[in-house]
């Protein structure tokens, strides 16, 4: 998923050059031989063969390094290909700019449905190897886990994603929908390269796709201490904008309340004390629908009417007090760049800053534009819209979800499945805006300690989890497309 963000703007594809399938045979000779080549391939199902091959696949990956920026993810992308090539699937790569590629591979059915499709990210966040405990690009095995950048986010799910795909063919499974593997590149910094330029440029090849699985998903532990699956179908938007003020140029000398540097500080203090309305939209009612079920009585009838619940002040501070809460019912506003001056004693006719606001579903981003102009009363400020998105969710009510749960239900008769909406965002929104159902799941066992690992210090992947969530995903694939 997405933190750093500011790369966005400028990730407007320009290139669109396409190379087909030969990229794959490129592929061998710009990786060493050693890479993939040499790990064990698992022919059955056995834990310990897939454990084995997914962990020598994820330390290769890890140690391509595709910090983001600049991403160069056409080194993963080459080595996913030459991975793919040698199990005799052909893969093609889109190349967005020199150096930024997304690679797409197909496996075909008999036409009898369309297209399932599993998608991951190759780039990451930067890593500094001087707060790790173990180098971030080494892919180091120690303690039961594969250390590295990317392991979590989003590395290590490509890697199931990618096995559970070549084991439908390595073990002739016979295929009614077709799968699509999508690795796409720029998600750490807004898609542009990536799942958007893909969407924009390429959806030829995805035209078919009914349906996505991507990162977002997440596994919560309840009350009552029963696992709860946390299926991504719904999320915020950004609404990135830059306010700009004017004002007299001159000396410091001569203080001007109409300076540009001091109508912005003001217009950015109304900004900063501004309270969005509380607002409880459907997908956000219906995640906390699921989590009162494990809640106790009299708390679960609160939270089974939240809108009307935190219309009530002690409820409704006690709910706003943690932020998990908080920015599920309201939009948030944070201000991040900030320019004036390049002078320390004189006035800049212009100074500016930049706001990033993340919307709840149904917003419309003109009005709240007009608000915050309204609740910044000042003159001579002005609202520049950098980048808009609208927000899109997906239907719960599919044959993915229904999978879904059997396949959970199956393993662990006790936990929950969930919809769930994010605060954050992911390629996902980009898939459901050309009409894709795209949910956030990866069965992957991960406690509420190691999360803070995404995007953090020492990240790192639990090897049997690897091998457990590469086993759930496939068999899951295998339902919704076997025959
Ligand atoms: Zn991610």
């Amino acid at each position: 998923m997405r933190r750093a963000l500011c790369g966005l703007l400028a990730a407007l594809a320009f290139s669109t050059a396409v190379m087909p399938t030969p990229a794959a045979s490129q592929a061998s000779t710009a990786l060493p031989d050693t890479v993939a080549s040499d790990c064990p391939r698992a022919m059955t199902v056995e834990p310990a063969a897939v454990q084995a091959e997914a962990v020598c696949l994820l330390r290769q990956y890890v140690q391509i390094d595709t910090t983001n920026p600049p991403g160069n993810e056409l080194a993963a992308a080459r080595f996913l290909a030459a991975f793919l090539q040698r199990e005799g699937i052909e893969a093609a790569l889109f190349e967005a700019a020199p150096g930024r590629a997304n690679l797409y591979a197909r496996l075909h059915g008999d036409g009898s449905g369309k297209a399932l499709m599993l998608v991951h990210h190759m780039d990451v966040v930067p890593a500094n190897p001087e707060e790790w405990t173990a180098p971030p690009f080494a892919g180091v095995v120690r303690d039961g886990y594969v250390w590295g950048r990317g392991t979590l986010d989003n590395k290590g799910p490509g890697i199931m994603e990618l096995l559970s795909f070549v084991m439908l063919k390595r073990l002739g499974v016979p295929l009614g929908r077709d799968v699509v593997l999508l690795a796409v590149a720029d998600e750490e910094e807004g898609g542009g390269k990536g799942a958007r330029y893909m969407m924009a440029e390429h959806f030829d090849v995805l035209r078919d796709v009914e349906f996505a699985l991507n990162e977002g998903g997440a596994m919560l532990q309840l009350d009552d201490g029963r696992l709860l699956y946390a299926v991504e179908f719904a999320q915020k938007v950004p609404l990135w904008l830059k306010i700009i003020a004017t004002g007299p140029a001159g000396h410091a000398a001569m203080p001007k309340p109409e300076a540009a540097t001091h109508r912005l500080v003001r217009a950015l203090a109304r900004l900063e004390q501004f309270e969005f309305p509380v607002t409880v939209v459907p997908a956000v009612q219906s995640v906390f629908d699921q989590r009162a079920e494990a809640m106790a009585p009299a708390k679960r009838a609160a939270y089974r009417e939240l809108a009307k619940s935190l219309a009530q002040p002690a409820f409704r501070a006690e709910f706003l007090k943690d932020p998990h809460n908080a920015v599920m019912v309201r939009n948030s506003l944070a201000i991040t760049m900030l320019t004036g001056s390049a002078k320390e004693n004189v006035y800049p006719a212009q100074a500016s800053a930049v706001v990033d606001l993340r919307l709840l579903p149904g917003q419309d981003p003109q009005a709240v534009v007009a608000e915050l102009e309204r609740a910044m009363h000042e003159p001579e400020v002005r609202v520049e819209p950098l980048l808009s998105a609208t927000a899109h969710s997906s239907p719960l009510d599919t044959v993915l979800f229904k999978a879904i749960t059997t396949l959970i239900k199956r393993h662990d008769p006790k936990a929950r499945v969930t919809p769930n909406f994010i605060a954050g965002f992911t390629d996902c929104n980009t898939f459901r805006a050309k009409g894709i159902t795209c949910y956030g799941f990866m069965p992957m066992h991960l406690p509420m300690a190691e999360t803070e690992r995404v995007h953090g210090r020492d990240e790192r992947l639990a090897i049997d989890s690897l091998a457990q969530a590469t086993l759930l995903l496939h068999e899951l694939v295998r339902e919704m497309v076997g025959r």
